[in-house]
């Protein structure tokens, strides 16, 4: 599909929709699953009587990652080694710098898909 991006555009032509919400009490990596699910990013979030209160964009979920990353070393930390079965989390990758919705830790260092499949080759 090929838009074309005039002066007589408007919003409505180039929102996605259906809108997709959050409640405001959602944890945040629910929230950039459901965003990558949808191929959006930006969610609505709603109070709990379904009010629009804010939005949430992949900018903001960037900005606190690193935040996200220290908290599950924290824990890990307390937990102990975390084994093969540790959980994937979204973030940048340490390697290569690129956002992943997938990280891994590897020794230590939280990579994308690819950069793993390159420590395994
Ligand atoms: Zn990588």
């Amino acid at each position: 599909m090929e838009l074309e991006l005039t002066h007589r555009m408007v919003v409505r032509e180039a929102m996605s929709s259906p809108a997709i919400t959050v409640g405001e009490g959602e944890v945040v990596r629910e929230v950039a699953r459901v965003m990558d699910e949808n191929k959006i990013g930006a969610v609505i979030v709603l109070d709990q009587e379904s009010r629009p209160v804010g939005i949430v964009t992949e900018r903001d979920i960037l900005r606190i990652v690193p935040t996200i990353i220290e908290i599950i070393r924290e824990r890990s930390r307390i937990l102990g080694e975390a084994g093969p079965s540790s959980p994937s989390l979204t973030g940048i990758c340490e390697r290569c710098g690129a956002y992943s919705m997938n990280l891994k830790e590897v020794d230590g260092m939280y990579l994308c898909e690819d950069c793993i499949a390159d420590e395994e080759a």
